[in-house]
């Protein structure tokens, strides 16, 4: 992964116009596709990647590596900036081996494969969303490259089907909250401060860290959190990274939807 890669990803003008240059899969539209562990180019996919990983992604990696969220960021992870918002997104690390191999691949196939990061999940089709009226629309590219042998053979999926066989509704979800949240900074005019990254960093990344933060800060005396969400946020990963997004657009905006102040 060169430095070069990494920050046409991040920029969203470049990441739009790659997008752009791929064919899209269409309401009803379908592609026929095949992956598994007979295919001849198994695992040829798991290398030498630009491979962004949202907070939803670290939140599933640490879980099911029981690694502390500092350990996991250090160990599998450079962390980056988004230019136009100041937001933080963690890219996983390849190794440094002559092939740039995925640190989770294994002969046998991802050897973290039940909670493998969204973009694994999505390929071969890329997702883009926009915040719309009615939420966020989403538009689903088609990513072929010459050495994936998945086309070959297989059933027909329309971009619905395969997403749900890949189990991608709650990274989608998650992962929707942070382009909104992104969206929302881009649109204020100026990207947040390095303060504030570091804020979403740990709001958003280091679910552990972000527990002893909210013990720490008495952060639920600041705001309304009833008894019910305090005890899930502080037992739940999901209900704290919620939770972190709530608190992260409270401090940056002033206000959220889903989390007020309590009156002084
Ligand atoms: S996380 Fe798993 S599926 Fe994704 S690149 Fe690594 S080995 Fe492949
Ligand atoms: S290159 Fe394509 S077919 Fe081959 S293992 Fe990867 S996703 Fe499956």
């Amino acid at each position: 992964m060169s430095g070069k890669e990494t920050q046409s990803l991040l920029d969203e003008e470049k990441a739009q116009d790659w997008l752009d240059s791929l064919p899209t899969v269409g309401e009803g539209q379908t592609f026929c596709f095949e992956c598994n562990p007979d295919v001849p180019c198994f695992n040829r996919c798991c290398r030498q990647l630009t491979l962004p990983l949202t907070p939803y992604d670290v939140m599933r990696l640490c879980r099911r590596l029981g690694m502390k969220s500092d350990v996991f960021l250090d160990n599998f992870a450079k962390l980056r900036t988004f230019p136009d918002s100041g937001l933080p997104i963690a890219m996983l690390s390849m190794l440094k081996d002559p092939d740039e191999t995925c640190p989770f691949v294994t002969p046998a196939g991802c050897h973290v494969y039940e909670d493998r990061p969204s973009a694994c999940r999505s390929y071969p089709l890329g997702r883009g969303t926009q915040l719309s009226r009615n939420g966020v629309s989403e538009t689903f590219y088609l990513v072929q490259e010459p050495h994936c042998h998945g086309f070959d053979d297989g059933r027909d999926w329309t971009a619905r089907e395969w997403f749900e066989h890949e189990g991608l509704a709650p990274y989608n979800a998650s992962n929707d909250r942070y382009m909104r949240l992104g969206t929302m900074i881009t649109a204020s005019g100026a990207p947040i401060s390095d303060k504030m990254g570091n804020l979403a960093l740990l709001c958003l990344y280091q679910l552990d860290r972000f527990r002893e933060f909210i013990t720490t800060m008495h952060i639920f005396g600041r705001v309304e959190v009833d008894d019910k969400r305090q005890k899930a946020i502080m037992e739940s990963d999901e209900a704290a990274l919620d939770f972190g997004y709530d608190w992260v657009e409270l401090v940056l905006f002033g206000q959220c939807e889903g989390l007020k102040k309590k009156q002084a």
